[in-house]
């Protein structure tokens, strides 16, 4: 390509939302044939609720909400704020925490009015030794309604099964239409757990999911989908898909996430969603056909 035509391409991107940040990205993203997409706050809004919350026998609904809501209230987690949203809009009591630990990936830990709670995903319950076969099946209903169930422990114990539904995002749908038209494939990359992954990428087409990858991980699930023999581009919002975007053949950033994230990717996409991918895409071709 061209140095002229590139700048033609580019300039004509931008005018769309669509950031290139040089000419390597516009031709890279030719060359891609997977499209990785994170699910939090890419795919959905990264904006949950709460939906449910069920007490194991012996522990009150409230004091149980009110304790994880303070524990919570310390996290920068988007389920912390629909927890702590929820014991609001219930006018609860929120103390503040003697302690505070995250568990990334997992979830965390607090001291709350002299309790020790727990709250995170199933394989936290699982590595701080509680059995959370109790829930089984209405973690399974959770999830194959698409909600993400947690699980928060009392004193060791486990008091309840809690679930988030995190709505998807406008223009989701449409992208992951406009991809498979395009020609892509389409892989879901998320933390949260297998039956919610698959619930959620069903409704939007989703050809492959990658789910309960820890944060650390990520990066190594675009590998894993590179040694499919493919070019792939990765497209995040947070801090811990900057690795991620990093490994990626092409990274692509929606505009309204973290700086980091958007440091480092290649193609930054201002509109803020996912429609961003298919048009980056349509650009980079019709400027390499131009040039020809
Ligand atoms: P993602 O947000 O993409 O799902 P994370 O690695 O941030 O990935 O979290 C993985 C899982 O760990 C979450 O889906 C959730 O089950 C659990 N988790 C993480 N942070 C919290 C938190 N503050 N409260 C409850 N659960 C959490
Ligand atoms: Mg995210």
């Amino acid at each position: 390509a061209t140095p002229t035509s590139i700048m033609v391409g580019t300039g004509k991107a931008a005018e769309l939302g669509v950031l290139f940040r040089n000419g390597a990205a516009l031709e890279g993203l030719q060359g891609v044939k997977v499209v990785a997409v994170d699910k939090t706050g890419t795919l959905t809004k990264g904006r949950p609720e709460l939906t449910d919350l069920v007490t194991t026998a012996g522990f009150d609904r409230t004091q149980v909400l009110s304790l994880v809501a303070a524990a919570e209230g310390q996290s920068e987690h988007p389920i912390a704020l629909a927890i702590v949203d929820a014991a609001k809009r219930e006018g609860l009591m929120i103390p503040v925490p003697e302690h505070f630990e995250a568990v990334p990936g997992f979830g965390l830990e607090a001291r709350v009015a002299g309790h020790l709670v727990q709250v995170g995903a199933d394989r936290y319950m699982t590595r701080l030794g509680l059995d959370t076969a109790a829930f089984t099946a209405q973690a399974h209903g959770l999830g194959d309604e698409g909600k993400s169930p947690l699980y928060a422990a009392i004193d060791g114990q486990l008091a309840a099964i809690i679930a988030v539904a995190d709505p998807i995002k406008e223009g989701s749908l449409e992208a992951v239409s406009a991809l498979h038209r395009q020609g892509l494939k389409v892989a879901m990359i998320t933390g949260d757990n297998q039956r919610t992954a698959h619930a959620i990428a069903r409704q939007l087409g989703i050809d492959e999911v990658l789910a309960e990858v820890l944060p650390s991980g990520k990066s190594d699930a675009v590998k894993a989908l590179q040694a499919q023999g493919h070019k792939v581009a990765f497209v995040g919002d947070g801090i811990n898909d900057a690795p991620a975007l990093a490994q990626a053949d092409v990274g692509l950033a929606i505009g309204t996430g973290t700086d980091v994230a958007v440091e480092t990717a290649d193609v930054i996409l201002m509109s803020g969603d996912l429609r961003g991918v298919p048009n980056a895409y349509a650009l980079s071709r019709a400027t390499l056909r131009n040039i020809r």
